[in-house]
């Protein structure tokens, strides 16, 4: 295989190549903690990568609800710059999102 000199010479492909995998190497040196928050119950976690996934029943905090407490849903974090994001995934995960190490997930800066 006939490695570029540059990252110039690199096509779209092989920077996002990467690119996600930076992500994954700095994510494996420090994982990340469970992420606990006011009205939320984390009542699963699978770790893939650089993705902490999150299983979490949400109260909505509003008067007079009665499908409280609601989901649960998958949320993923996962540091961006420096800090730890977070994006809703739905009730299901996508198990690609898991076999993958996160890096479908991840943003590719
Ligand atoms: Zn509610």
């Amino acid at each position: 295989m006939d490695l570029p000199n540059h990252w110039s010479e690199l096509d779209t492909e092989q920077k996002d190549l990467v690119n996600r995998y930076i992500w994954v190497l700095l994510a494996h040196q420090d994982p990340l903690p469970l992420i606990e928050k006011p009205n939320r119950e984390v009542v699963d976690r699978r770790i893939e990568g650089g993705v902490s996934y999150q299983f979490e029943r949400v109260k909505c905090g509003k008067k007079n609800c009665h499908k409280c407490p609601h989901g649960p849903y998958w949320y993923a974090y996962f540091r961006k710059n420096g800090k730890v994001v977070s994006k809703y995934i739905g009730k299901d995960l996508p198990s690609s999102y898991v076999t993958d190490g996160g890096s479908s997930i991840l943003p590719v800066t």
